[in-house]
């Protein structure tokens, strides 16, 4: 394959702390020769792992981002041991823009393996598939529910068939100190980012912390506690690891979200009433919410009910629903056990 065609501003094998950019090439009416600039740090001291950092890999997901840009600023290098690379904001038009998609409407999280000669997300993609992941042990990805659903705030994992990657994503998963952690399967597509990820053998961590357009105070301290726990966890970051027991908090729990049954889809266009939070609990054919008619209001409202018992995990969070939109998506606790 064709070498990337992705730059690097900073030298990535060198110790210290240093910020600078990925540059993608692009032609505009108004410059010729231009780039789009993917900022890009990099905290090194001694041995020790390398994890990377990333948020941005959807736009409109500011929890990660924000975590991330503080990273960059907060961590020096005496306090690792190892190497820090972050990616604060990995869909910066995207990003400006408070989209999900890049401008082009491409996916980022879809956009995996890439390739260099593909559209600048598959440059973008292809540059972590072949230079970032192969140099990380550690891949952090950062999500939350966009402005489209509130998503219980958590850090997640796919349910890996290889057992010791398995189990150390679970217990990485689980030193993000959320109330609730979720197992994750895709539905739509594929070419995720985790999953290359995943595919290289590295031990992948995965959040969905909040959104549906507002990121109250204690979302970004989840963000950011979580972030650095883990990265003590994985033993980049000096200092304590956190337990949830050592906080005096109970154990978490592990939402299984891996029947795709769970994730429910408008029957119809309408307008979209959430009759639980996620994190309540249901029973199988309790409403979580109902669908309203703007253009009949002498129609009564169409109860959505829960497939099964269990959690709610994701309510839509922009009322106006088209047929086919994710309305809602429930799971089932699970016993931690059963997952080693
Ligand atoms: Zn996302």
């Amino acid at each position: 394959m064709s070498p990337s065609t992705v730059s690097c501003s900073i030298d990535l094998h060198a110790p210290g702390k240093q910020i600078g950019h990925l540059r993608i090439n692009k032609i505009t009416n108004t410059a010729g020769w231009a780039s789009t600039f993917i900022h890009i740090g990099c905290i090194a001291q001694g041995d020790g792992p390398t994890v990377l950092v990333l948020a941005g890999n959807h736009g409109d997901e500011y929890e990660g981002q924000v975590a991330a840009m503080r990273l960059l600023q907060e961590l020096q290098p005496d306090q690792v041991t190892g190497r820090v690379i972050v990616i604060p904001v990995l869909s910066p038009t995207a990003s400006k823009g408070n989209t999900r998609n890049w401008p082009s409407g491409a996916n980022f999280n879809r956009s995996f393996p890439g390739r260099p000669d593909g559209p600048p997300h598959e440059q973008l993609a292809d540059y972590l598939t072949r230079a970032l992941f192969p140099m990380a042990d550690v891949v952090i990805d950062m999500h939350s529910g966009g402005r489209s659903a509130y998503f219980l705030p958590c850090s997640h994992m796919h349910v890996v068939d290889n057992p010791a990657q398995r189990k150390a994503m679970l217990e990485a998963m689980e030193a993000w100190c959320s109330d609730h952690h979720y197992l994750y399967i895709d539905i739509n597509g594929n070419g995720l980012l985790p999953v290359e990820a995943e595919n290289q053998g590295k031990l992948v961590i995965t959040t969905e912390l909040g959104g549906g357009g507002r990121t109250p105070a204690p979302i970004h301290r989840l963000a950011w506690d979580g972030l650095n726990n883990v990265l003590r966890h994985v033993g980049v970051q000096k200092g304590q690891v956190q337990t949830r027991a050592g906080m005096g908090l109970p154990p978490a729990v592990i939402i299984d979200g891996r029947d795709a049954r769970n994730i429910v889809v408008s029957p119809e266009d309408g307008m979209f009433e959430a009759m639980l939070e996620p994190g309540d609990p249901v029973v199988a054919g309790q409403p979580v919410g109902r669908l309203w008619f703007m253009d009949r209001p002498d129609r009564p409202a169409e109860l959505l009910r829960s497939p099964t018992d269990g959690f709610v995990v994701v309510t839509k969070a922009i009322p106006i629903t088209e047929q086919g939109d994710c309305v809602f998506v429930v799971g089932t606790p699970i016993d931690r056990a059963s997952l080693l």
